[in-house]
């Protein structure tokens, strides 16, 4: 299990971890990503790893 969460602080909304894992990430009305947690879903480190920004904050639980 992951436990993910997003910093919408940083977050600039370029939709790639809702592209690479739209299971657990979504865009908000507010062009911020929201993650769901926890979750089993791997693709989450390869949204974590490429967000361009580091928003993403993921631990394995
Ligand atoms: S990849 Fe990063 S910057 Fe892009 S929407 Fe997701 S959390 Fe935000």
């Amino acid at each position: 299990m992951f436990k993910v969460k997003v910093n919408e602080e940083t977050c600039i909304g370029c939709g790639n971890c809702e592209h690479v894992c739209p299971k657990v990430f979504s865009l908000k009305n507010n062009g911020k990503a929201k993650a769901k947690s926890p979750v089993n879903e791997k693709c989450v480190l390869k949204a974590e790893k490429e967000c361009p920004v580091k928003s993403i904050e993921v631990k394995k639980i």
